[in-house]
């Protein structure tokens, strides 16, 4: 495991509140909401970003997907909708190094980065 604050997470080294768990992922509240909603979907294995996924690995964005529609019903958003955003690379902003999906909902989204 590496040391970023998603496998302390994880591993229940670190607090946060919990939104769901399966064997493969692990989605929790961020902590500083941009939305009413705003969940973070995270696989268990490290892997850094969308720029280091393997052919291999690569199942786990699927699994990821299914995990933020189970959310989304469980949090009433499924049918007002919701945004799924993943940020991978210097200019994208991603501060945490760790693939993770944010799941937002609960208001009315505006553009892109509204
Ligand atoms: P990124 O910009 O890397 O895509 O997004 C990382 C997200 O993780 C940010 O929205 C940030 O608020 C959230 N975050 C950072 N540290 C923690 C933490 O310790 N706990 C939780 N729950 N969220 C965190």
């Amino acid at each position: 495991m590496a040391n970023d604050i998603f496998c302390q997470i994880i591993e229940g080294k670190a607090p946060a509140r919990m939104a769901y768990q399966d064997a493969e992922i692990v989605a929790f509240w961020d902590i500083h909401p941009r939305a009413p909603v705003h969940i973070l979907i995270v696989p268990r294995k490290h892997i850094l970003s969308v720029c280091e996924l393997t052919e291999q690995d690569a199942p786990i964005l699927g699994k990821m997907a299914l995990a933020a529609d189970k959310i989304a019903k469980q949090e009433g958003i499924f049918n007002s909708g919701f945004r799924l955003v993943m940020n991978s690379g210097p200019d994208s902003g991603m501060v945490v190094p760790h693939l993770h999906m944010h799941l937002l909902g609960g208001r009315k989204m505006g553009g892109l980065l509204a």
